[in-house]
């Protein structure tokens, strides 16, 4: 049988990274590699690249077309169920991804066959039930196979993107790869999905760095919800990449509360590649930490950026703007911002995404219409500021980024530490994001 994998390109409306960023569709390798190990064929479409879906689907005579998809992809995919089923309606359509992993429902639709809540743990069955001719009411029970945490698949095999992987990116990183080495989060903050995705578990270290070499990206991003699980993992990471000579650039996300009192392993991860942690910095206020269940503080924050502006690795901060926002709190955001040397912040307005206790705390304030899923890209406001208009709370979160990475200082220090080519490209992302919210500032267009 043959398999077409597609990576969807996000709504046109909704306001992502991808701007920034093309990561490598690790999921659909995986896939990939699992669906070829049974003895079929499978292709992957990455239509942030390639934009035509049907394109893609009519350049072979395809079985089965599987999509992957994040909350923000939802209606997007199910408007390519609907194409190709109308192209083909003997195609089976399967749907995977975290989103359906946590709230398969929402991805229940006339065009979907299979629901692949189980996830990768439940592909292999739903492939096998498709060898063996199962009915659709048995291939959606197979896609609900319960998942394991064991993580014993085949490495993704990344041929299946060779076309597209020149352009795979991380923010200031060309020629970027991904890799995972460890599964959900051991932490429990109340508005994160992450952790909703089953125990935490992590790989075989000695498989890990197997997978490592064979990546030809001289920059890997690492996307394990948080990399800095314990010092006696990383030790034995870089005493690996000693062992096996492997040389390249790191970046990954990690927790404040171990990057404070770890310094000693921040220099390690430095000497061996590491150039900037993605650091969920979230708030500037004690109380709103404490709100989130983040288990940090302000100082335990303020100490592991000082730590990685000491081992010249760059913080990416993450920060979440509360619904309760005055003017003066964007101000105190800036000012506590401006203080770290060269603040490079994702700051997103705080959004209630289903499957969270956060979600639950919030969802009769959600003002969003929630079939909109392009517009719940933690950039949209989905619930009403309260102390200030919708307009006036877009213009202050673009503010806030012109005031701090954005500034004429930290272009310049962008264009220093990474080169032009990347500045450029960088440069571009942001002027679209910007385009995004201008608009937005002038018709908000919020739950309509
Ligand atoms: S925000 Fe980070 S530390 Fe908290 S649960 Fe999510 S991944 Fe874990």
């Amino acid at each position: 049988m043959k398999f077409l994998l597609v990576k969807p390109n996000p709504h046109k409306n909704s306001i992502n990274l991808q701007s920034f960023m093309i990561c490598e569709p690790l999921e659909l390798e995986y896939a990939a590699a699992v669906i070829e190990q049974m003895g079929h064929t499978a292709d992957v479409v990455d239509l942030v690249i390639d934009k035509s879906f049907l394109g893609a689907l009519k350049a072979d005579n395809y079985d089965v077309v599987a999509f992957t998809s994040y909350l923000v992809h939802i209606g997007v995919v199910k408007e390519y169920a609907e194409q190709a089923k109308r192209y083909n309606p003997r195609l089976i359509t399967v749907v995977g991804g975290v989103h359906c992993e946590v709230v398969p429902e929402d991805l229940e639709d006339a065009n979907i066959d299979v629901v692949l809540s189980g996830g990768l743990y439940a592909l292999g069955g739903v492939v096998r039930g498709i060898e063996n001719g199962e009915s659709l009411e048995n291939l959606k029970r197979l896609g609900r196979a319960p998942k394991g945490c064991d993580f014993q698949f085949t490495h993704p095999n990344r041929a299946k993107t060779a076309k597209y992987r020149q352009f795979y990116n991380y923010i200031y990183h060309d020629r970027c790869a991904t890799i995972k080495t460890s599964f959900s989060c051991a932490y429990d903050c109340d508005f994160c999905f992450c952790t909703r995705l089953g125990k935490y578990h992590e790989r075989p270290l000695d498989d890990v760095i197997s997978e490592l070499e064979e990546i030809e990206e001289p920059n890997v991003f690492i996307v394990d919800d948080n990399f800095l699980s314990s010092r006696t993992r990383i030790r034995e990471f870089c005493r690996l990449l000693d062992e096996r000579g492997i040389k390249k650039t790191y970046i990954a996300f990690g927790r404040a509360d171990f990057i404070a009192k770890n310094e000693d392993m921040i220099a390690l991860l430095a000497r061996h590649g590491f150039d900037a942690f993605f650091v969920g910095i979230e708030s500037f206020k004690t109380s709103e930490l404490g709100d989130y269940n983040k288990r940090t503080s302000v100082d335990v924050n303020n100490r592991a950026v000082r730590i990685l502006e000491r081992n010249g690795l760059q913080c990416y901060s993450g920060l979440i703007v509360g619904f309760d926002w005055t003017r003066e709190d964007f101000d105190g955001l800036i000012n506590y911002l401006n203080r770290f040397e060269h603040p490079m912040v994702n700051i997103q307005p705080i959004t209630p995404i289903k499957g969270t206790p956060f979600y639950e705390r919030m969802k009769d304030k959600i003002v969003e219409d929630e079939r909109r899923y392009e517009n719940f890209d933690m950039a949209h406001a989905v619930m009403l500021p309260e102390k200030m208009s919708v307009r006036a709370f877009y213009y202050n979160i673009v503010r806030a980024y012109l005031k701090t990475s954005a500034s004429a200082k930290g272009r310049r220090y962008i264009k220093e530490r990474y080169g032009k080519a990347v500045y450029r490209r960088v440069r571009k992302g942001a002027a679209k994001i910007a385009m995004q919210y201008f608009k937005l500032i002038l018709k908000p267009n919020i739950g309509r």
